[in-house]
């Protein structure tokens, strides 16, 4: 069944190993958006918040995410970027435990996540301390101190990842609420958000689920809480009765009150379509393949890609769907790769990151990005000033 590329546009002879980052454009949604903006903005102008649903689809369409991550419907909502998810997420737990002042984080989650927690913790100027630890440290940190504990469930360097359920129970035997972050799972590989009793998760839909540039982040919340719980960000969507205009907020009874504003019309259009692409595919299916291209690359670039050491757990149990390996000139070797069609990305100070996605990447694909690989380090091919001028976004 497995790879579906048909579904997808990929650019003739580009090897794609960055789905990790940013997924590709998906077959039909260049045509969705054309669609939506004429037929729906164009024609029903704002009676398409009513007509075409607009009002609804951050919850129906959430709902497909759901599903991909164990999330029952009506769990999750869809809008805003993941840094404010995290930041409103981490409010709303912070706020289920007054009388406790620590959040524990760990050093390997994305840097977003770390500077909204600061910056949640200025603004409430409580005293509430960040503690990042080490990630295999994180379990000896569970303690009765902790408001929250919110991890990144794949490191976005290595791939590592957290054991979910073990690191959920811990925490809650603490008397801790637990966040996690799906970013890197979300589309990768299963998770069962309701087994694991998690209060909180939160992820992007633009990396593994192909929902392109700018699409919204989602949030998924236990239901015994979505209905109770303070929303941090209280915005009129997030209202019980938005169109009622009352002076003061009242939450909505329901996850919808973790909605702040406006939705992202044409970007939830897009993501409805990438959602498409999963017709038939089960997120099992996914994973299996994931693992089989993660071991052939590395047992490839191990036989015969020189000066490069592995930077992911070598168990496939323990990794995501990437693979990393440190390079001093890694950044200079990324670019290299690019610029023979084989694209992947670099994370400071020395990874270079390869992502795997069955949904379009196949065996022989990895292959072809080694022969290329075993070129650019064996003819020291990055040794080139060409490929050491670092762009805005690496
Ligand atoms: C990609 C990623 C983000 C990105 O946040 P945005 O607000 O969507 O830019 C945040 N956290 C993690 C763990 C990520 O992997």
């Amino acid at each position: 069944m497995l790879p579906v590329k048909d579904r997808f546009h990929l650019p003739e002879g580009v090897i794609y190993l960055d789905g990790n980052s940013l997924g590709p454009l998906p077959v039909g949604a260049a045509e969705r958006i054309e669609d939506v903006t004429r037929n729906q903005w164009g024609a029903h102008l704002i009676r398409g918040w009513n007509v075409d649903d607009w009002m609804g689809q951050p919850l129906s369409v959430a709902d497909r995410v759901g599903k991909l991550i164990g999330a029952p419907a009506g769990w999750t909502v869809l809008g805003d970027t993941l840094s404010i998810k995290v930041y409103q997420a981490l409010a709303s737990a912070v706020m289920l435990r007054p009388d406790r002042k620590v959040i524990l984080s760990d050093t390997g989650n994305f840097p977003t996540d770390l500077y909204m927690a600061e910056g949640l913790i200025n603004q409430l100027a409580q005293g509430h301390e960040l503690r990042v630890v080490e990630p295999d440290a994180v379990a000896d940190a569970i303690n009765e101190e902790l408001a929250a504990v919110m991890l990144t469930h794949v490191d976005y360097r290595t791939g590592r990842m957290h054991d979910m359920d073990a690191i959920t129970a811990a925490a809650h035997a603490a008397g801790a609420v637990m966040i996690w972050d799906l970013a890197h799972s979300a589309g990768a590989l299963p998770v069962d958000i309701q087994a694991s009793q998690a209060e909180f998760a939160v992820g992007c839909t633009y990396k593994y689920l192909n929902g392109g540039p700018g699409a919204p982040a989602f949030i998924t919340v236990r239901p015994d809480i979505a209905e109770t719980v303070a929303p941090a960000l209280s915005g009129w969507l997030g209202h019980d009765a938005p169109f009622a205009f009352e002076r003061s907020y009242r939450p909505a009874p329901s996850i919808e009150r973790f909605r702040v504003g406006t939705p992202p019309v044409l970007q939830i259009a897009a993501l409805d379509v990438a959602l498409d692409a999963w017709e038939g595919i089960t997120i099992e299916a996914v994973r299996t393949a994931s693992i089989a291209l993660c071991e052939h690359f590395i047992a490839e670039v191990e036989a015969r890609v020189p000066g490069v050491t592995l930077a992911s757990p070598r168990d496939a149990a323990q990794r995501g769907s990437q693979v990393s390996f440190h390079f001093e000139q890694g950044y200079a070797a990324m670019q290299a790769l690019i610029s023979r069609g084989v694209i992947g990305d670099f994370r400071a100070p020395d990874i270079m990151r390869f992502g795997f996605t069955p949904l379009y990447v196949d065996k022989a694909d990895v292959t072809a990005a080694v022969d290329h690989f075993e070129a650019v380090m064996k003819g020291r091919l990055w040794d080139n000033p060409a490929f050491m001028a670092r762009g805005r976004v690496t």
